[in-house]
């Protein structure tokens, strides 16, 4: 399926809507997620256009791919969550109810998140 240009990541990217901004870097972006589920709740996007953690994982460079990754422990530790735990959530596809169509991780923490499903 082709990327839409037009979903909401895309268009904080591209500065059209914005985003309260944790860290960065060169490709890619961490954000508070507008509608926390948990006390520290960041999205972790790549600025490379993938729709999926399929797209991601198969089509991403190596050096994307290594960039979300540093970028999902620089926040850990930056929003002070890295030593008492987190959950990382990346939510694909219409099983996994994901909403947005541009890969992000959902990272999760700030208190006892309780067990991965309910
Ligand atoms: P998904 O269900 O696709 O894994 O999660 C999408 C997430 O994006 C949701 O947690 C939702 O609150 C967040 N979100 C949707 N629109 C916006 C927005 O405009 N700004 C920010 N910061 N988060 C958004």
């Amino acid at each position: 399926m082709a990327y839409d240009n037009g979903n909401i990541f895309a268009k904080i990217l591209s500065g059209e809507i914005p985003c309260d901004i944790v860290a960065e870097n060169e490709h890619a972006l961490a954000f508070r997620d507008i509608n926390p589920q948990a006390p520290v709740h960041v999205l972790v996007i790549p600025k490379g256009k993938y729709e999926s953690a399929t797209d991601f994982g198969a089509e991403a460079t190596e050096t994307e791919q290594a960039a979300l990754c540093r970028l999902i422990s620089h926040v850990a530790e930056v929003t002070d969550i890295h030593k008492d735990g987190y959950r990382l959530i990346a939510n694909t596809n219409r099983n996994g109810h994901q909403e947005v169509p541009h890969y992000h991780v959902h990272i999760l923490g700030g208190g006892d998140l309780g067990r991965i499903l309910p």
